[in-house]
């Protein structure tokens, strides 16, 4: 906590700004606060709007009590003042009758309270709901504040690090296919020429060249997610469904896989990236297949707050719920790579694009028995 009125006040001294022509009635306003309420209490009074405005530059104040009917000018200007200041210090009004009228109006322009004269043994207790009021307000406003530039730190260090991942996954790329192409050069020429360690050294090279190859261009594909510079656009997901399973051909042919949708709507989206994320779901449904011939069927259904929540259903190996939101993470994977090939970077693509997209992401499963991934999008333009 900064620069709050609870951090620079001494607790046991109340610092009174009173705007009051009459001398007794100031004098029995703060004998109302020292003798009924026990505060110990430091007072100025001021009678005019040049005075009051000095007064509050150069002094802090805990609280202005104010008359509402001064000859030159009322409380309320002394509000005025300051707000247009922009100094959050409570002001009661300590006034002779005023209307019920015109006390709403007080109110409801900004005074925290007012105390009828001839009432004061109101005023200690106002004084202090006040003091507690302007309190929370202050906290509340800083924690707030302090949320917002936590936001923004990890906005930044977010940004930092996607631009990280960008310029290492991009730059890699080259020295990396100079070595893949070189062991590839080296299996070619010199398998069987050499003795049967190197031809098994030279095999191990060329595989882990070609796993980093795809751990880096899945890299270079997450981290452009968000640099996409395409603004969303109406796309018939349908469509972006079909380029997808075009894509997929030779998985679908190869597995014998039987893939069917019903009707999909129109989105507000990227299309290219929305044709990624069908694909890497159905690949992952084809990839995580079980004994029997996979079936994938797509489809999407109206949200309670109109958004279209699509799923991907398949009849795999399906998940355990304790995996359920680790699959999202980067690198997470449940099976080993002999088993199924892949780099554990699909999903958290998927995920990417979803919330770049403004939706969230999820899955339902049972093991053995398949999973079911669901996905919202909005019909319209989110931002
Ligand atoms: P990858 O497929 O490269 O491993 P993903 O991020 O796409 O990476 O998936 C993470 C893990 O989630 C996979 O390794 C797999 O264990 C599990 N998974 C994803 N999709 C399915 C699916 N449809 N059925 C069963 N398991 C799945």
């Amino acid at each position: 906590m900064s620069g709050t009125a609870a951090e620079y006040s001494n607790p046991d001294l109340l610092r009174v700004l009173l705007v009051e022509d009459n001398q007794s009635d100031a004098e029995l306003t703060l004998h109302a606060l020292r003798n009924g309420g026990g505060f110990n209490v430091s007072a100025e009074v001021t009678q005019t709007a040049e005075e009051f405005t000095h007064q509050v530059q150069t002094n802090r104040y805990d609280i202005v009590l104010a008359d509402y009917n001064l000859p030159q000018w009322t409380g309320m200007d002394a509000l005025r003042v300051l707000r247009s200041q922009d100094l959050d210090i409570p002001m009661i009004l300590v006034t002779g009758s005023l209307g019920e009228e015109r006390a709403v109006e007080c109110l409801k322009q900004g005074a925290t309270d007012y105390v009828l004269k001839d009432r004061l043994t109101r005023l200690p207790a106002s004084v202090r709901r006040a003091l507690e009021e302007t309190r929370l307000r202050q906290e509340h406003a800083e924690s707030e504040k302090e949320l917002a530039r936590k936001v923004e730190e990890l906005a930044r260090s977010n940004a930092d690090l996607e631009q990280f991942a960008y310029v290492a996954s991009h730059d890699l790329q080259e020295p990396l296919r100079m070595v893949a192409s070189y062991t590839q050069l080296l299996a070619k020429r010199y398998k069987g020429r050499l003795d049967a360690d190197a031809d098994q050294f030279i095999a191990y090279a060329v595989d882990g060249a070609n796993r980093m190859q795809s751990l880096i261009r899945d890299l270079l594909t997450y981290s452009r997610v968000n640099r996409a510079e395409k603004a969303m656009i109406e796309t018939s997901s349908e469509t972006a469904l079909e380029r997808a399973l075009v894509n997929l051909q030779g998985a679908i042919k190869d597995s014998g896989a039987v893939v069917s949708h019903g009707p999909l709507p129109m989105v507000a989206a990227d299309p290219s990236q929305l044709v990624q994320l069908f694909q890497n779901l159905v690949s992952n449904a084809i990839k995580y297949r079980g004994a029997e011939v996979p079936r994938i069927r797509i489809s999407a259904a109206e949200g309670s707050k109109g958004e279209s929540v699509f799923s991907v259903a398949d009849n795999g190996l399906g998940i355990a719920p304790q995996y359920f939101e680790k699959i999202f993470l980067m690198f997470q994977r449940l099976h080993g790579r002999e088993e199924f090939p892949g780099t554990g970077i699909g999903l958290t693509i998927s995920k990417k694009i979803v919330e770049r997209h403004g939706g969230r992401i999820w899955v339902e499963s049972e093991p053995g028995k398949g999973s079911v991934f669901h996905f919202t999008l909005s019909p319209k333009r989110e931002k």
